[in-house]
C-alpha cells in the first residue's frame, strides 16, 4: 500500500509527489493522458517564476523528471472511482488495474468547456478542436477562428497566426480576460481579426467543419472555415469523486486551507479545488499544501 496516491499529474499533482517523497512518503502519480496536464497544451508559459519562457510540455517534462528523481512512482491509467477501505483508499482504473494508498490526492485540474452548440462533439477531430498546440499544425495555410477571450484563446490565436492563412479571434464580449500583451501582439498581426460581442450559433458541415454562423450586432453571418479553436475556459471532472467531496454548484471541490476535503485522509489540489486564482502557480502552491497536510494526516 503506498502512503499517497495522487490523481492528476499535472503541475498540482507532480508537485505533491515532489513534496511527499522528500518527506519520505512513497507515492504513486496515476495520470490518464499527459504528464503535465493542462500545460502540455501551452506553447508558451511566461509567467511561472524561474522561466523566462518555456514550453509547456517542457514545463510539464520538468516537473516529472523531478517527482522521479525524488522517487515518485507513476502510471498511464485512467482512473474510473475510488473505493474506501477500513485503512485507505482503492483507486480503480478502466484498465481493471488498482492501486491501494492510505490517502489520496485528487488533482485531476478540469476538462475544456463546449461551446454547446449542435454536432460540436461530433466534430472534434473533423474541424473542431480544444488544442492549438495539439492541432494547429493540420492547419498550416488555411482559414480558422479561435472562440474565447482568455489567455487560452488568446495564445493559440498568436500560434496559428505564425503558420494559419487567416485567424477570426471570436469573443462574446468587447474586452479580453486575457492578457492586454497578448492582445496588443495579435492588433499587430496582418492575418488577424477580431469579431467582438459575437457568439458561435451554428456549426456547418456534417461530417467536416466548413464553417460557422456567428451572431454580432444583431446580425447572423457565416463564415467560412477550415478549423475552429474552442478555447472558452475549463470545468472540473470531479463527479466519480463526489462521494468523498464537497462539491459547490460548479463542480468544484471544497476544502480548507490545507486542502483537506470533508473526507479525512482525501484532499484536493489544483484546478479541480473550489478557489479564487487558478495558475500554474497556484496549481503547484496546492500540491505543495495538500502534500504536507497529507503527510501531518500519515503521521497523526
Ligand atoms: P478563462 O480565463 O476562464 O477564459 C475563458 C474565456 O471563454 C472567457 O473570455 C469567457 O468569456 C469565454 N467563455 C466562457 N464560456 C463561454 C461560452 N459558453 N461561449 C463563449 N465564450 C465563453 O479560460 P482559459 O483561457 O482557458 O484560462 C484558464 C486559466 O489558465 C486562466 O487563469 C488563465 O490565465 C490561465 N492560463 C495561463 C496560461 C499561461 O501561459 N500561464 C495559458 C493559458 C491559460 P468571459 O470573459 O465573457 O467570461
Amino acid at each position: 500500500m503506498y502512503d499517497v496516491i495522487i490523481i492528476g499529474g499535472g503541475p498540482a499533482g507532480l508537485t505533491a509527489a515532489t513534496y511527499l517523497r522528500r518527506a519520505e512518503k512513497s507515492a504513486l502519480v496515476v495520470e490518464k493522458n499527459a504528464f503535465g496536464g493542462q500545460i502540455t497544451w501551452s506553447p508558451r508559459v511566461e509567467n511561472f517564476p524561474g522561466f523566462v519562457s518555456i514550453s509547456g510540455t517542457e514545463l510539464g517534462d520538468k516537473l516529472l523528471e523531478q517527482a522521479m528523481e525524488q522517487g515518485a512512482e507513476v502510471e498511464l491509467e485512467e482512473v474510473s472511482g475510488v473505493e474506501k477501505l477500513e485503512d485507505g483508499f482503492r483507486v480503480n482504473c478502466l484498465s481493471g488495474a488498482s492501486f491501494d494508498g492510505r490517502a489520496v490526492i485528487l488533482a485531476t485540474g478540469a476538462k475544456p468547456r463546449l461551446l454547446g452548440v449542435e454536432n460540436e462533439e461530433n466534430l472534434v477531430g473533423s474541424g473542431v478542436s480544444f488544442c492549438a498546440v495539439c492541432d494547429g499544425a493540420f492547419y498550416k495555410g488555411k482559414r480558422v477562428a479561435v472562440c474565447g477571450g482568455g489567455n487560452s484563446a488568446l495564445q493559440d490565436a498568436v500560434l496559428l497566426s505564425e503558420s494559419c492563412e487567416h485567424v477570426t479571434v471570436i469573443h462574446r464580449r468587447d474586452s479580453f480576460r486575457g492578457e492586454a500583451k497578448l492582445v496588443e501582439t495579435l492588433r499587430g498581426k496582418d492575418n488577424v481579426s477580431f469579431l467582438l460581442g459575437a457568439s458561435v450559433k451554428a456549426l456547418l458541415g456534417k461530417d467536416e467543419l466548413t464553417g460557422i454562423v456567428v451572431e454580432h450586432d444583431g446580425l447572423r453571418e457565416e463564415l467560412a472555415l477550415d478549423g475552429l479553436f474552442v478555447a472558452v475556459g475549463h470545468e472540473p471532472d470531479n463527479a466519480a469523486f463526489a462521494e468523498f467531496l464537497a462539491l459547490d454548484k460548479g463542480g468544484y471541490a471544497a476544502s480548507g486551507e490545507d486542502c483537506l476535503t470533508p473526507t479525512p485522509g482525501f484532499f484536493v489540489a489544483g484546478d479541480c479545488r473550489a478557489k479564487a486564482v487558478r495558475q500554474i502557480t497556484t496549481a503547484a502552491a496546492d500540491g505543495a499544501v495538500a502534500a504536507l497536510a497529507a503527510c501531518r494526516w500519515l503521521d497523526r
